[in-house]
């Protein structure tokens, strides 16, 4: 393809002489409290991002790899005298999965020399403007413990997010085993599920149970929702073949819309290809972010490779995003550029230092800018050098 042999003569040209790498601070607009097995999120973060800088004065940044990240700059070794054409192609992404720390960077930076957005790189072959959905709503109503919000909380929230912009909700499920017991944990999933549905009759509801549940459990709580046309369950319980059949063949008696989604955590792509082939699983939910160092790791490159299979399958997609916005916007460029988007989760925070203003949120639905790379400004991050730098750990999810 002549664009591709033109892009690739383009990257050959500029070679990488400088790698920063910032800490940037994401902040939520409140408290982010308990879901089914991690107490109160808190109010933010801080991310590493690295930003790569060309001999003929091109740039790009994106966020590092590493949930619990620890600052490895020797990393940049890998980068550092190569030209961006050794180290990626557009049509593919990262050439090689050990730089997945620079994958966000490296598209970002291919995007900006070959002067076009990630979504078109992608294919553009999704939907823009991409429906997303409010994915803030935790147990507000029993965080945090010395002050919990109670059943109004949730409500609030949700109006946040509408006034925001959403017009879809993905509420928490799974109050027991950790923080209620089943008969009590059961009854109060029920009623915020019933209660948003009640209050927000224009929206979607999505619900998700990290995994909490059982499968008789889930059954019953499907049973008393079922007139609420929830969007889709999110890892009721650990996959498998016996319980999704199951749970599916429940929901196609009393909720058929329904779909379930699954594979942020230890995804298992074969398995979740299976699932999907079966008629059981709904969509698929790798992270966005890759190599974070705990079971939450996909990346944007191995989707890439994986796409052309899902593509064949006819496969509905959906990034996990969870964190940070700045995975929403990758996300987004995701499904804006490859078909079979379900719903993008959307992260509400302010990210100090980086301008977003090119995304628009509006009506549900998210514009993804036509700028070059992901069409995101870092402004300003603090900068790291490895002097001192505190081993602690960054906690993101
Ligand atoms: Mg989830």
């Amino acid at each position: 393809m002549a664009s591709t042999e033109t892009g690739a003569s383009d990257l050959a040209a500029h070679t990488i002489h400088k790698v920063n790498t910032y800490k940037i601070r994401t902040r939520f607009p409140r408290l982010i409290g308990k879901n089914a097995f991690r107490d109160e999120h808190g109010y933010g973060d801080e991310v590493l991002v690295k930003e790569l800088l060309t001999d003929r004065g091109a740039s790009g940044w994106g966020l590092a790899s590493g949930l619990f990240y620890r600052p490895d700059l020797t990393e940049d070794e890998l980068v550092l005298g190569r030209t961006v054409a050794e180290l990626f192609a557009p049509d593919q992404g990262i050439l090689d999965m050990s730089l997945s720390s620079f994958d966000f960077a490296l598209h970002d930076l291919a995007g900006r020399i070959l002067g076009i957005p990630c979504y078109k790189m992608f294919g553009n072959d999704g939907l823009n403007p991409v429906p997303v959905y409010d994915t803030l709503i935790y147990f507000d109503d029993i965080s945090p413990d010395t002050r919990p919000g109670g059943l109004r909380q949730v409500l609030e929230n949700c109006r946040y997010g509408y006034d925001y912009g959403y017009r879809a909700f993905k509420l928490k499920i799974g109050r027991a085993p950790r923080w209620m017991d089943w008969p009590d944990g059961l009854r109060r999933d029920i009623e915020v599920t019933r209660m948003v549905r009640e209050h927000f009759p224009d929206c979607e509801i999505l619900v998700d149970a990290n995994d909490a549940y059982t499968v008789d459990r889930m059954k019953e709580y499907v049973d008393a929702v079922a007139d609420v046309g929830l969007y889709w369950i999110e890892e009721p319980f650990r996959e498998n073949l016996e319980g999704f059949r199951a749970l599916r063949e429940h929901l196609d008696r009393v909720s058929p819309r329904t779909l379930i989604a699954d594979g942020e955590t230890d995804p298992e792509v074969e398995l979740l290809i299976e699932l999907y082939e079966q008629g059981y699983l709904g969509v698929f939910q790798m992270d966005v972010q890759g190599d974070l160092g705990l079971g939450h790791a996909f990346g944007l490159t191995s989707w890439r490779r994986l796409m052309p299979r899902l593509r064949e399958i006819g496969a509905r997609i959906s990034p996990h995003a969870w964190g940070i916005k700045l995975k929403t916007h990758y996300a987004a460029q995701f499904c804006a550029g490859y078909p079979g988007v379900a719903l993008v989760e959307g992260i509400t925070d302010t990210t100090e230092g980086v301008d977003f203003s090119a995304y628009v949120l509006r009506n549900g639905k998210m514009f993804v800018p036509d700028k070059p790379g992901f069409g995101m400004e870092l402004v300003w991050g603090a900068p790291v050098t490895g002097e001192g730098e505190s081993k602690t750990v960054s906690r993101q999810v």
